[in-house]
Parts: structure tokens; sequence; C-alpha cells
């Protein structure tokens, strides 16, 4: 039997307040419709990494492994998602991940909860989920209505369970050498599926991370440090960040600030892969606005080898690592590999 060494610490439960909290922007990119509309830049095609058709091509592999599975071991994948009150974001965003477990042949699980529902009436939720067999993975939508403990309630997920992969012993796992986490945060997980697939080299170049949050910036640079890459973080207190990206061969931008990152910022020959969901007003467009990346995706295409656009880049492949991660947390428990706590 195989074992697994993310090991539990008493007491190591916190998990960060903002972990998980979907932004409404990722929502509209993740519910926004399949089709690829005309592209609205002259960068040619060659240059462009085409997120949305890997992560179509992720979702028919796993489609695959689901129905092995389903014959092998007579196991199908569950995913639970629970939702509290009804934002529109927050049940566009579950339906559009049931959606996605209905399309690669998993189970979905949901509940909807009032807003006004009590802390301990979700606990109860959670715990049975815990204990359900046909659940390999569990999301509780965030956020949650003011009187909930976002904290309590995601420290309450088993770590077997937890796909998000933000569980600080994941997060403990993922940054220390010898050890493996059992999830990894599905943003950055798809920033380097991204990488691998497209055969980017990162052992041994040189990487920028522009931003160092606990849900995107710190996994992805200690990610690409695992790789053998040699990273630089830079933040909001970093002087000169455009100087040090400026020397970096991979960059990851997931600072939030719409087109920060320039031209100028990138190397001749770079690839850059733009985590960034903004709204830009443009009244050309019926909504009023339309999404840019965190990066100036023209000026910086001209400088790099590779590059993902915004939308149509990250974000299909955020949804598409949730799947992965539920796909893997399955075949742990088909192939009886345990989990050391
Ligand atoms: P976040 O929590 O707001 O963190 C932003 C990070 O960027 C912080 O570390 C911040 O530095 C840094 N930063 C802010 N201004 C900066 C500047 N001028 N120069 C350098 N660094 C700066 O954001 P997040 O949740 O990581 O998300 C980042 C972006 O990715 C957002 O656009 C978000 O919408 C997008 N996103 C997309 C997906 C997807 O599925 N595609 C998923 C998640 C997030 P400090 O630490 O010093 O404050």
């Amino acid at each position: 039997m195989a074992s697994l060494t993310c090991q539990r610490q008493m007491g190591a439960t916190a998990r960060p307040a903002a972990a998980r909290r979907t932004p409404v922007l990722r929502v509209v990119a993740q519910a926004a419709p399949a089709a690829p509309a005309a592209p609205s830049h002259s960068v040619p095609a060659s240059k462009l990494i085409d997120g949305k058709g890997i992560a179509d091509t992720i979702r028919s592999e796993i489609a695959t492994e689901v129905s092995a599975m389903k014959k092998q071991y007579g196991l199908t994948p569950g995913l639970a998602v629970v939702l509290v009150g009804a934002r529109k974001d927050s049940e566009t965003y579950v339906r559009s991940k049931k959606k996605a477990c209905a399309e690669v042949g998993f189970d979905s699980f949901g509940t909807d909860l009032p807003a006004d529902v009590s802390e301990e009436e979700l606990l109860k939720v959670v715990a049975a989920y815990n204990a359900d067999p046909r659940v390999h993975g569990i999301l509780v939508q965030l956020p949650l209505p003011k009187h909930i403990s976002e904290k309590r309630i995601l420290d309450a997920i088993s770590i077997e369970k937890d796909v998000d992969g933000f569980h600080p012993l994941n997060i403990g796992c993922l940054a220390m050498r010898g050890r493996d986490p059992l999830f990894v945060p599905c943003t950055p997980k798809g920033c380097i599926e991204l990488l691998e697939r497209m055969k980017v080299p990162i052992a041994g170049k040189k990487a920028c991370v522009i931003g160092r949050s606990n849900i995107v910036g710190m996994p992805a640079a200690l990610l690409l440090q695992r790789r053998d890459a040699t990273v630089t973080m830079v933040h909001s207190k970093t002087p000169d960040a455009k100087k040090i990206c400026a020397e970096a061969d991979i960059v990851i931008a997931a600072c939030g600030v719409a087109e920060m990152v320039t031209g100028d910022w990138i190397k001749p020959g770079a690839v850059v892969i733009d985590v960034g969901i903004n709204a830009k007003d443009d009244a050309t467009q019926k909504k009023g606005y339309r999404l840019v990346g965190d990066v100036e995706f023209e000026g910086a295409a001209a400088k790099a080898s590779l590059i993902t656009p915004v939308p149509g880049g990250v974000g299909p492949m955020t949804i598409a690592m949730l799947l992965q991660n539920t796909l893997e947390s399955a075949r742990r428990v088909a192939k009886g590999e345990k989990v050391h706590h």
C-alpha cells in the first residue's frame, strides 16, 4: 500500500481568512460561454498559450480516467459544494462547478443553506460530507455570511477532502523538501500545468512571481521552486519590481492590478502567465466593461515568446485543476492509499 507524507500537526489548523473567497470577476470569467470570441488583438497564435484548449484536453483526460475508475473499482469521484445564502456570483460559480462535474462523469453533491443558517448547522453539513464515502472533495463556497466564522468552517473540512489545497498542512508540505501535499491550490497548479503542457523548461530558469497571496502568488512560487527554478517574489512593497521582473525567464503575474505589467517589465523571449482578472471600462462592450489581466497584453506579447490571454488563459485551468484534485482524491481512495496524520 502506498502512503502519503502530509502529516497533521496538533492545533495547526488555521487557514487564511481570505482563502477561497471567489472574486466576482473570477465568477464572471469561469461562467463565461465556451465559444471563443474573435481575437481583439494582433498577437500571433504561435505566441498564445491556449488555456481554454488545454483545460478542455484535461477535462477529457479526466472523463476517460473516470470511466476506467468506474469499471475497475466501481467508484465514481464525488465533489460536494456547500452554498450559504443567495449571492448571485456564488450561485453562478457553484452552478459552473456542478456542470463541470457532470461533464466529466463525477457525482456532485450540493447543499444550499439559507443566509441565516447557524454556524452549528453548517458544521453539521461539513461533518456529514467528511463522513460520506461518496464524497472525495468538499468546497464551502465563500464568502460566508458575517455571523459565521469562515476559519472555523474551513478548518472543519477533512484534509483528505480539502481539494482547494489551502489547508496549512498542504501548504506546509508544499514548502518542505521531501514532503508532498495532498492537494495543490487550483489556480497556481493550473499555471504550472500550462508551462508543462507547453514544454517550457523551468529547472534552472529565473522566475518572477508578482504577488504573494496565500491562494495564488505564494503557492505559485513554491511550485516553481520545487521544479528547480530560481524564484523571486515581488509584492507591493518591493522597490523596483519592474527591474527584477525584467530579468525573469518566466513571469507569473498575480497582483490584482489591471494591466500593471507592461512590455518594459518583460525580458525578450520570456514566458508570461497572467493570472489577473480585472474589469476595464469599455463603452464598446454590451456590459460596459471587458476583462483584462494584470499584464498589458499587447505590449508584453511583443516581448514574450509565449503568453496567456485574458480571458481564455489561466481562468479555465482553475476549474480543470479542481476536477483533477477531486479525481486524485478519489484515486487515493480507490487504491487504498493511506494518509498519515
Ligand atoms: P490579492 O490577494 O489581492 O494579492 C495581490 C498580491 O499582489 C499581493 O501580494 C500584493 O502585495 C501584490 N501587489 C499588489 N499591488 C502590487 C504592485 N503594485 N506591485 C507588486 N505587487 C503588488 O490577489 P489574488 O487573490 O492573489 O489574485 C491576484 C489576481 O489574480 C487578481 O486579479 C485575481 O482576480 C486573479 N485571480 C484569478 C484566478 C483565476 O482563476 N484566473 C484565481 C484567483 C485570482 P502585498 O502582499 O504587499 O499586498
